[in-house]
């Protein structure tokens, strides 16, 4: 399904475009060092980084590449260090108010035709919890290096990717430690201990005084509420045992969205490298207060602890690092490439209003199942409430706030989703048809559908709104859909489209 463009559209992606990038000056930050040289080629590639020299070497990348670089610092360590955040997009389409030439760029790339993609996918990467964990800390700073070299280079892979795709990489967390060499930091606390996320509950040593007791994990998770709480992956890097991690660290059981992370197991098996795929907690120990499951279970993104192996010197390496970690690297090239997959996305193939009930069929494009989908109606001209399947009257919105330069809506309403006639589950790759009660509801043709759920099973996933493509609605009470919406839908529109972030909690599936 392509979503025609129109004028309506046109003005929405003026509004999103203004906001986006108002988002993106909002968490801009002046570099505080101007250094014009970095670590040169040859002594990077074997030769770990200092702090000294991974400050060089960002903010040489951002002198270098201002087009698609933007550096800031979003925290100290409790040395005071800087926490260097490398912000890796193209731009130069979303800057572009005409969009002329740039129309592909909305649907996902090519071959991913679904909702209008409306923002750029989002992908978070952190290295060195670890302070002496050196080759984990360099696969971080590979990823942002390959990135950046291939778009200077004028590689068309990853020029696209960069023009649907931001890329927040944090390369070095534990600057402190990685100086001293040693995995905890100045305080003697595991930083990766030390997340809000059933915190000091493992047989586990050195957490911290209290969750985010430090100041480099509370800026890391400041990070991810506030700039990237709607990213589709996360990786955190380490170094020990040939191994990618997923969620949880905490307990043995698989995480809700099991067949999401079965399905990339199976795909870097097969196709990539034979790197064992695992749960924390059976593929290495339990563990908790970590930074994959909070990222998981408080924040709701898919989340990999991607450990390389150990076979590390002390400060170098005599293999260049970029041919050492050449199958690493591949294998997140294709997490990277593949984000727009990494959440449940559905789009509407048909609806029909027939009585008051609306049937539905609703495809699910992307990897992970969402148990969680329901229809809002809004009437036209009322951009302060909505109409969910069962209700008699409009459920008001309380609020609309934002986050990480994202408007939310707010609102109460007790809404059972798995009660049938009110809300559906549609699992990965699959489709639902369900019907759903709108006897309540004022239909009429000028009204609005939005597809609202939540991106992937586990209670923290964020919530999406979506309206639905007129041309997919019919009505068998003789209205005919397809108006324009009045210009007071407007604000309500942008808001749904860009997310919908339901009260975050750290409440956990069992
Ligand atoms: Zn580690």
């Amino acid at each position: 399904m392509i979503v025609a463009y129109d004028p309506f559209i046109g003005a929405m992606r003026r509004l999103i475009t203004a906001l986006v990038v108002a988002s993106m000056l909002a968490v801009s930050a002046t570099p505080a060092a101007t250094a014009q040289i970095g670590q040169p080629d040859i002594i990077q590639e074997h030769w770990y980084h200092s702090y000294a020299t991974l400050t060089l070497d960002v903010n040489a990348w951002a002198d270098d590449y201002p087009e698609i670089i933007n550096l800031s610092v979003v925290g100290q360590t409790e040395m005071g260090r800087n926490l260097w955040m490398l912000q890796i997009t193209d731009e130069s389409c979303w800057a572009d108010l005409a969009f002329d030439g740039c129309e592909h760029l909305y649907y996902g790339g090519e071959g991913r035709e679904g909702p209008l993609l409306l923002r750029k996918e989002v992908v978070y990467i952190d290295g060195g919890h670890h302070g002496n964990e050196h080759l984990g800390t360099e696969l971080a700073f590979l990823v942002a290096e390959y990135y950046i070299e291939g778009w200077a280079n004028g590689d068309q892979e990853v020029v696209d990717l960069l023009s649907t795709t931001e890329l927040h990489i944090l390369i070095m967390l534990n600057a402190d430690g990685n100086d001293f060499d040693t995995r905890r930091n100045v305080n003697q606390v595991d930083l990766n201990r030390n997340y809000d996320h059933y915190w000091n509950t493992c047989p586990t040593t050195q957490p911290g005084s209290s969750a985010f007791s430090e100041s480099e994990t509370l800026a890391n998770s400041i990070y991810m509420n506030d700039v990237v709480p709607h990213a589709d992956l996360y990786i955190t890097m380490h170094t020990g045992v040939w191994i990618m991690l997923y969620p949880w660290g905490k307990w043995p059981e698989q995480p809700s969205d099991w067949e999401m992370y079965h399905h990339i197991r199976d795909e870097v098996n097969t196709n990539i490298s034979d790197i064992p795929i695992r749960n924390a907690n059976q593929g290495l120990y339990p563990n908790c207060g970590t930074s994959r499951d909070y990222g998981y279970g408080v924040m709701g993104y898919p989340t990999f602890t991607f450990e390389t192996d150990d076979e590390q010197f002390l400060l170098g390496t005599v293999e260049a690092l970029s041919d050492r970690l050449d199958e690493e690297l591949d294998v997140m090239h294709y997490l990277i490439q593949n984000v727009w997959y990494w959440r449940a996305r559905l789009v509407v193939d048909s609806l029909e209003v027939e009585g008051g009930k609306v049937h539905l069929s609703v495809s699910n494009l992307g990897q992970a199942s969402t148990s969680n989908a329901t229809l809002l109606y809004f009437e036209e001209g009322d951009s302060t409430g909505f109409w969910l399947p069962g209700s008699n009257e409009p459920i008001e919105m309380t609020g609309l706030a934002q986050k990480g330069g994202m408007p939310q809506i707010q609102f109460d309403a007790d809404f059972n989703f798995s009660t049938p006639g009110y809300g559906f589950a549609v699992n990965a790759t699959n489709n639902t048809v369900t019907t759903l009660d709108f006897t309540g509801a004022p239909i009429s043709s000028e009204g609005i559908w939005v597809l609202y759920y939540q991106k992937r099973v586990v209670d923290s996933s964020m919530w999406v709104g979506n309206p639905v493509n007129d041309s997919v609605v019919e009505s068998n009470e003789g209205v005919e859909q397809g108006l324009l919406p009045a210009p007071s839908m407007l604000l309500v529109f942008v808001a749904f489209a860009l997310a919908a972030i339901n009260g975050r909690n750290s409440r956990i599936e069992q």
